[in-house]
């Protein structure tokens, strides 16, 4: 294995960390914070915060003919980062570079807009073409904002550096090319002794535009730190850090101060969007520490992802919930089919790339959940030719995670009184026995998590927890 690079540290501050020119400086104070202990920061931003979600809203509108209604929303978003970015920088002549920066990008998204309105198509690749201005637009305001405080920023397109395959709008990486342009575009910069800021989300294929998905940017933060080997990885939030399960929910829910790679890991699958869950997987190779840090609370020391944690005496560390599932009950049709039936169904969903969360069997009929509405139609139609096929919407996924359910008796039954007065319609402790999961109708998923949090988490553990909470106002 390679030697760490511990003097490197790459940060990446999420779309609240730099929803505006306030948060934006909250954000260069954090990174010289760093500067001043002798790291070296290379820094990765979301878009702005709902970015994303207007333009996905701008391209939907031109995919369906509303050319005015694309362009007003482009026009909304062109003010926000014109204003932010005079709010950030007063040096004239930079001022000016990057409002002609912001005008080209706006100018550029724009075409496209009409361009896809005049056709009345929004395919993938042009979908991520156009969401990839968000990160874009973001990076190159917070590197001249950087700049302006006089951190040596350097702002690096991520699409020269972040090379995946062509899999539109969820892109997989090329670990080996991604490594080779790390270490000929970025480390001479850091050696140079600059801060390169890039935007995370975004990638590209043969020279066009990708993205590895929503939420990709601590996807890009794990990428860039397990390529360069760097000392650790910072993922900057708005919340203190892993939490005992989401302070929407549950307002007075604890942080986790540590917790292993694989409960982080099964957190982040199971719904918990504080993580991407394809983040820990480049740590995980080279053991690189991740930190889930607040950028509103920087003084809090957050939760620490690690191999080797600290034994906890309270089973579970955390609870999340993944809403809008679909349960699939497959009962094969002719007791004929009964041999190979399993492999015939699970065939189906391999076919239309369909991941499946949950499995319970008998000989001769499957249930599944799945969290892919889309593919639905196509996984019936191929389905029906084997087996009797039921669909039931509105389902959410419940997982308590922890290393220290392992080998507890009688552990289930404390989940399960806890919960008696609600509906629970399938049960899985899954194989890594690190977490337990079940199935129960969306509308239950707050009183379920209520129920469970105060069962669980009312007398923590106050080594491994902590009594923060944090103040969280918003609902979902
Ligand atoms: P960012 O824009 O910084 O990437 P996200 O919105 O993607 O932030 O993720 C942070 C949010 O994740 C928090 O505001 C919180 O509501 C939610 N969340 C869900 N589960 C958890 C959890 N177990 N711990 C902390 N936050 C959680
Ligand atoms: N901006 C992208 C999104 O909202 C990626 C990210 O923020 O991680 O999904
Ligand atoms: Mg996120």
């Amino acid at each position: 294995m390679s030697t760490p690079r511990q003097h490197i540290v790459v940060m990446k501050f999420g779309g609240t960390s730099v929803e505006d020119a306030a948060a934006i400086s909250r954000t260069a104070s954090i990174v010289a914070g760093r500067l001043r202990k002798g790291l070296n920061p290379i820094v990765v931003v979301s878009a702005m915060s709902k970015v994303t979600d207007t333009l996905l809203a701008a391209a939907a509108a031109a995919g369906r003919n509303q050319r005015e209604e694309a362009l007003k929303l482009s026009d909304a978003l062109r003010t926000r980062h014109l204003t932010t970015a005079a709010e950030l920088v007063t040096d004239a002549d930079r001022l000016t570079s990057l409002q002609l920066n912001i005008h080209h990008d706006f100018d550029t998204l724009d075409d496209l807009l009409r361009g896809i309105s005049a056709v009345g198509e929004l395919t993938p690749r042009t979908s991520d073409h156009v969401v990839s201005f968000g990160e874009r637009l973001s990076s190159l305001i917070v590197s001249a904002a950087f700049a302006q405080k006089n951190i040596h920023s350097a702002h690096v397109d991520a699409r020269t550096v972040i090379l995946t395959d062509a899999h539109y709008g969820k892109a997989t990486p090329n670990e080996r090319a991604i490594e080779a342009a790390l270490t000929s575009q970025v480390l001479p910069l850091i050696d140079t002794g600059k801060v390169p800021v890039m935007g995370g989300f975004i990638g590209s294929c043969d020279g066009i535009t990708t993205t590895l998905g929503r939420g990709g940017s601590d996807y890009t933060a794990a990428l860039v730190g397990g390529a360069l080997h760097t000392g650790a990885i910072e993922i900057w939030t708005d919340v203190n850090g892993i939490m005992t399960t989401d302070p929407r929910i549950v307002p007075e829910a604890l942080r986790v101060k540590t917790i292993s790679f694989e409960e982080a890991a099964e957190l982040a699958y199971f719904g918990a969007k504080v993580l991407h869950p394809a983040t820990i997987l480049p740590a995980v190779q080279k053991n690189i520490p991740v930190f889930v840090l607040n950028s509103r609370n920087a003084e809090n020391e957050g939760t620490k992802i690690t191999a080797t944690p600290p034994p906890c005496k309270t089973p579970f560390k955390s609870i999340a919930a993944k809403k809008r599932l679909t349960i699939i009950d497959i009962v094969a049709s002719r007791m004929l089919l009964a041999h190979g039936f399993l492999a015939a169904v699970f065939d189906v969903f391999d076919k239309h790339h369909c991941a499946i969360d949950m499995v319970s069997t008998s000989e001769i009929s499957v249930s599944v959940t799945v969290d892919s509405r889309e593919a639905l139609p196509a996984i019936s139609a191929d389905l029906s030719k084997i087996a009797d096929v039921k669909f039931e919407g509105n389902k959410a996924l419940i997982c308590l995670v922890g290393e220290d359910i392992r080998g507890q008796s009688g552990i289930a039954g404390q989940v399960f009184s806890a919960i008696s007065h609600i509906n629970v319609r399938m049960i899985s402790q899954g194989a890594s026995e690190i977490n337990m999961s079940f199935m129960i109708n969306e509308e239950d998923v707050e009183e379920a998590v209520r129920s469970l949090h105060k069962k669980f988490f009312s007398s923590p553990d106050a080594s491994i927890f902590d009594v923060e909470a944090s103040a969280v106002t918003s609902t979902i």
